[in-house]
């Protein structure tokens, strides 16, 4: 896998130093405290990628232990994925969806629906994650509409559940700091508990959750209920699983109040959970999926609805049509990059490599059950989390002051600089997530576990200093109903 490195960035260069000056004056980096950067704290300026890692603009070298964002499932520096958007570019450039096609989108979504389980089969593509789940929830709306049901307008998403930034997709996240700044949201957003099973109590039956969402759906009345929106393994909180039979049991309280299910896969599809689509893992048919990151590796931008011939039907017949489109979505560049990263992953069996070796990913990372801060470790396939406590015993979280101070006054500083990149997140409990590039292997387990061990040994330490500050604070109380 040759890697082309920017000589104009090269480590230690002016250039370098330019480019960082020119990142703070010019660049606006998201979900970034901008402020924070300054002479003594750079922004990390990422300049090349090889296989599972990633160099900066010193030449430091990283483990890129999150995938770029859940995306780069590939792994870095596939020079083939760039060949095949050349040479889309000789043939044709660019043509819209937008009452046209062209080969590479009609290939793609046939193979998609071939890869999809059950009915899966009509393919509506968009250009990143939030598009898709702003599509995905429009095109349930529209459904009902159209068969006669137009009350039928809400989505019943989960608590702490991330669906992206528009403000359609925003109003099925669950995450209360990220809304309550854009509120008022598209209206119709009802949230409903997660499956923290690590923080729910012992004698909880298994199907509470899922019970949850009947209860709601009757609270809201089942004639206003358009769709459930869920992840089959949900991110933000830190990798929350499903107990046997939540999904089954959601698949039959949709089919009873006519109510769609939408498993939104833009992290767990294309292997993450070691299948190409998450629902699989679960052996849940849903009526609409949506994907976007690593369909391409993240080579380049790209997503896409997948919806059951059922829920495409009353779009297919007639003058009806679907009144919803992207300029970009299905670009031919994207849909050629898709094509040859679905050929990967099919040459290499990624998906079986996850498959086969997350058992020692995962045991690798339980031997730091051994640290005290360590209270759970949590995930399916290459998609794990590690919930840091305060005491192991109680299960005690930490305030919103000790976690601000833990996770980014030292975690997230400390992992970069001892060269691993994963993600250390608050929006729920204070976690550390891990989800490396499909082909991670032994070596880098255990690098992610070298790393993680003395970091999180000193952060301990560092806890230690802390025990005078309150216990769980009232903000953290309010992020979900456990
Ligand atoms: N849905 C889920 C489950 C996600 O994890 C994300 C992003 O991480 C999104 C939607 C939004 O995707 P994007 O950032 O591509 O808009």
């Amino acid at each position: 896998m040759a890697v082309v490195s920017r000589p104009d960035s090269a480590p230690g260069s002016a250039a370098s130093s330019g480019l960082q000056e020119m990142a703070r004056r010019h660049l606006w980096m998201h979900f970034s405290r901008m402020g924070s950067y300054g002479t003594d704290h750079e922004i990390p300026i990422i300049v090349r990628g090889d296989g599972c890692y990633v160099y900066d603009d010193h030449g430091n070298r990283y483990l890129d232990g999150l995938s770029g964002l859940f995306c780069v499932n590939a792994g870095h520096g596939r020079t083939e994925l760039g060949e095949a958007a050349a040479r889309q570019v000789e043939e044709l450039d660019f043509y819209t969806l937008w009452s046209y096609a062209h080969p590479r989108a009609i290939e793609l979504a046939a193979r998609l629906a071939s890869l999809a389980p059950g009915e899966l089969n009509r393919v509506f593509f968009t250009s990143g994650g939030s598009e898709s789940v702003e599509s995905a929830l429009k095109l349930a709306r529209n459904y009902h509409r159209v068969l006669g049901k137009g009350q039928k307008h809400k989505v019943i998403a989960r608590e702490i559940a991330y669906h992206g930034t528009s403000m359609g997709a925003l109003s099925a996240t669950g995450i209360t700091e990220l809304r309550a700044q854009f509120e008022p949201l598209t209206p119709g957003g009802c949230h409903v508990p997660n499956t923290n099973l690590y923080r729910w109590p012992e004698d909880r039956h298994p199907l509470w959750a899922a019970t949850a969402i009947e209860e709601r759906i009757q609270f809201e009345g089942p004639e206003t209920v358009a769709a459930v929106i869920l992840e089959p393994v949900q991110n933000a909180g830190g990798c929350f699983v499903p107990p046997d039979g939540y999904f089954e049991r959601v698949r039959e309280i949709c089919d009873r109040y006519d109510v769609l299910m939408i498993s939104d896969e833009v992290i767990c599809a294309w292997g993450r959970l070691g299948h190409y689509f998450g629902c699989e893992r679960f052996g849940y048919v849903p009526d609409i999926v949506t994907v976007a990151k690593a369909l391409t590796s993240a080579y380049a931008p790209m997503g896409a609805v997948i919806a059951s011939d059922a829920v495409a039907a009353p779009f297919m017949e007639g003058d009806a049509s679907f009144a919803h489109g992207f300029t970009f979505a299905g670009h031919p560049l994207s849909s050629a990059v898709a094509v040859a990263n679905l050929d990967i992953y099919e040459r290499e069996d990624l998906c079986g490599h996850v498959r086969a070796t997350e058992g020692e990913f995962r045991q690798m990372l339980e031997t730091l059950y051994d640290l005290p801060i360590v209270g759970d470790v949590r995930g399916a396939g290459f998609f794990q989390a590690i919930e840091l406590v305060k005491d192991r015993d109680t299960k005690e979280t930490f305030s919103d002051e000790e976690s601000e101070d833990l996770l980014r006054g030292f975690l997230s500083g400390e992992l970069y600089k001892r060269g691993l990149i994963c993600r250390a997140d608050d929006r729920g409990d204070p976690v550390v997530q891990l989800a490396p590039p499909l082909i991670a292997d032994t070596e880098q387990f255990e690098q992610i576990h070298d790393v993680l061990r003395g970091v999180l040994t000193e952060a301990w330490e560092r806890v230690g200093k802390m025990k005078t500050l309150p216990a769980s604070s009232p903000a953290r109380l309010r992020r979900s109903s456990l």
